[in-house]
Formats: structure tokens, C-alpha cells, sequence
């Protein structure tokens, strides 16, 4: 199937979606769901203002007719949403789609990694931020140590997945855990990415102090390691990967905040409740849902979907300042998944 290519008004194309199925999460990470706001009496979406399997589907096949190539499911944890692999059947059935990844926190792996991996999912990327009991559990908010996520990358692997692991980066918090962790997943031979601590939503409190950047954590690195510099892959790769010297693994850098990538940014974002993004710091969303449930063809889906995207002009990470970092209302990282 040949897709319709569309581009924004910076004529970048569109061939990534990332697709949040929840808004729920078993973790109140700091970083993105802090357990001060998100407290036990705070207001989830309920299951009818979700986007059921069959609409998630239908999106995501006219989102690949313009090109899309890559699929992310995250959230929230995904892994909350009940009889996710079935909705992996239902996206590897779809022509033309060539690559379907999943974010999780890794926590539920045992329980469904291999229903999701008969389902067809090949890809996952597990984040974890510290092999410290101590600074994990204080992150997660919820007091749980690094074991049993630790356990659980093993457990996937074994069963055949690709594995990544991403790690947030925040300064006092767990720069001192980047060597640890690069040396832990060198040594099993997996890709460990560090995420820039963004100002993602409203909630987290960020402020440029609290970043470490790329160029940071290479020094720190370099101290031991040889590391170098890898080709990237295909337009628009969001990280920036560096090969050891000496063994068969990478590490990768998320710089959203250090070296922007928004030139080359060809993502969109679709939230559970079926809204359509077209930056990961944006503060309105166009209303799919309503459009799906009101009966609409697909040439008219389509039509708007595409609208959406040629009036795209964002480049929030080209233009961020502390001032925007603070006084802009953003959506927030649970609620869009990264
Ligand atoms: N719950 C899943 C998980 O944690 O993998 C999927 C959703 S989570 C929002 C997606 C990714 O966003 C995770 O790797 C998480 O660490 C990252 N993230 C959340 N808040 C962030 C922030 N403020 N800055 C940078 N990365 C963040
Ligand atoms: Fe949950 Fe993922 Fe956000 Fe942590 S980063 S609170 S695991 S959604
Ligand atoms: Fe894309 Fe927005 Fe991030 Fe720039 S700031 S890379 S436009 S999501």
C-alpha cells in the first residue's frame, strides 16, 4: 500500500504515532506523576471516555495511509489496560505499518509479556531510572526497589524481545546512578537511553538546574568508557546513539532539552480520550473522538487529521526558555505518554 504523504508547514512529514491507551498508572513518578497530585482521590478518565480497541484501529490505519510507519503504544502503563494484546493484533494486522513499540515502567511484564509477544509485539522499551533501591523507590513514589523490574527486562528477553531501557536524568536525584546503570546494561548488552528531564506538564516542578545534560553525562562516561558517535538510522531518529568501543552494546541520548530535534520531528500523539497532538508540550488538542463517534467516513476523518497536521508549526524545544518552561500550560507526561 502506497501512503499519502503530508507535511506541516516546515514541511516535515508524519510517520511517527505514539498512542497512549491509559491515563493510569500503578507508579507516582516524581518526574511525571507526582503522588501529591495524584493522590488517591484524583479523577481518571472512565472506561467510556476511552478509546475502544476498534476506534484506536481505525485511527491508526488512516494515520498510516499518510504515512505513519511506527506505532508506540505507552500512557499512563500501558500494561493497565486489559486485553492490550489483542489490541496489538489488531495493529499488526494493519498494511503498511512497519514497526510497533511499547513504553512501560515494566512492573506488570511477567504477567503479560508473552501474551503481548504472541500478539506480535517485538519491541519494548522499559524505563528505569536507578539500580538503588533507595533513589528507585523514592522516584517511582511508590517505595518499590529495581529488583523485580530488573528481573522482568530478563524475563523479556528471554522470550525473544528487543529490548531498551530509558532513564530519566534529574541533577541531585540520580546523576550519581548513570554510571551504575550504563555499566549494568553494557555488560547484558542492552541499549540504555538517557531522557533529559523535561518540563513536560505543569506538575513536576522542573527547572533548567535540575537538567543533566548529554554533554554531562558523556563526560561523566568517558572517565571510564570509549564510546563512539553512531550513524543515525532514518530521518527524524529522536536519539542520538554512541557505540562502546569495546563491546557489542550502545547507549542513547534524548537531548530535548540540550539540542532540540524539532526540525526533524515527525510525530504525532493521540491521547486515550482521543485527542490529537501535534507536539509533546502542547496545550490543546484536536478532538478525534468526537469526530469517530459521531459517524463520520473515513474521508472525513481523514480530512481532518490532515488539516490538522498541514497547519502544524511547533518547535517548542527550539524556542523553550525558563519563562515558557514555567508560565506555559502544557499537557502532562502521564496523561500524552511521552
Ligand atoms: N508508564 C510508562 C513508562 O514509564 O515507561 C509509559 C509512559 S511514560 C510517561 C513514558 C516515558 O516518559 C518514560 O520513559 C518516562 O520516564 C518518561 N518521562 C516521564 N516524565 C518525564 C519528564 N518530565 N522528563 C523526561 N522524561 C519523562
Ligand atoms: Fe507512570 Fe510512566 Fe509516568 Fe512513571 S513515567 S508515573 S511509570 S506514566
Ligand atoms: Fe517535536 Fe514538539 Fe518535541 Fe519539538 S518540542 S521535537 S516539535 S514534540
Amino acid at each position: 500500500m502506497s501512503a499519502l504523504n503530508i507535511t506541516d508547514t516546515l514541511q516535515r512529514p508524519l510517520r511517527d504515532l505514539r498512542i497512549s491507551v491509559t491515563d493510569r498508572c500503578n507508579f507516582r513518578c516524581t518526574y511525571c506523576m507526582p503522588k501529591e497530585i495524584f493522590g488517591d482521590d484524583y479523577a481518571f478518565m472512565p472506561k467510556s471516555e476511552l478509546l475502544s480497541f476498534e476506534e484506536i484501529t481505525r485511527l491508526a490505519k488512516l494515520f498510516v495511509a499518510f504515512g505513519v510507519k511506527k506505532i508506540r503504544l505507552t500512557g499512563g502503563e500501558p500494561l493497565l489496560r486489559r486485553d492490550l494484546p489483542d489490541l496489538i493484533r489488531m495493529l499488526t494486522a494493519i498494511d503498511g505499518l512497519e514497526d510497533i513499540g511499547l513504553t512501560t515502567n515494566g512492573l506488570l511484564l511477567k504477567q503479560y509479556g508473552n501474551a503481548l509477544y504472541e500478539a506480535g509485539l517485538r519491541r519494548l522499551n522499559v524505563s528505569l531510572d536507578s539500580l538503588s533501591k533507595e533513589t528507585f523507590g523514592k522516584m517511582n513514589g511508590r517505595g518499590l526497589g529495581p529488583e523485580r523490574i530488573l528481573e522482568n527486562i530478563d524475563y523479556a528477553k528471554s522470550i525473544g524481545f528487543q529490548v531498551k531501557v530509558n532513564m530519566v536524568v534529574q541533577k541531585g536525584v540520580n546523576d550519581h546512578e548513570v554510571v551504575p546503570m550504563a555499566a549494568y546494561f553494557k555488560e547484558r548488552g542492552i541499549t540504555l537511553r538517557f531522557i533529559e528531564f523535561m518540563d513536560v506538564g505543569t506538575d513536576n516542578g522542573w527547572s533548567f538546574k535540575q537538567v543533566v545534560t548529554k554533554k554531562e553525562i558523556l563526560g561523566l562516561l568517558q572517565e571510564t568508557e570509549e564510546l563512539e558517535p553512531a550513524e543515525a538510522r532514518y530521518f527524524g531518529e529522536v536519539a542520538g546513539r554512541y557505540r562502546y568501543k569495546n563491546a557489542d552494546a550502545e547507549i542513547g541520548f534524548i537531548t530535548s532539552v540540550s539540542e532540540s530535534f524539532c526540525s526533524s520531528c515527525t510525530r504525532a500523539r493521540v491521547s486515550s480520550e482521543g485527542k490529537f497532538y501535534t507536539c509533546l508540550f502542547a496545550t490543546e488538542g484536536f478532538d478525534l473522538r468526537s469526530i469517530l463517534r459521531s459517524g463520520a467516513s473515513d474521508g472525513e476523518l481523514a480530512r481532518a487529521v490532515r488539516e490538522v497536521w498541514e497547519r502544524r508549526s511547533d518547535r517548542y524545544s527550539d524556542e523553550r526558555t525558563e519563562q515558557t518552561a514555567k508560565s506555559r500550560k502544557k499537557i502532562g507526561m502521564s496523561y500524552i505518554g511521552g
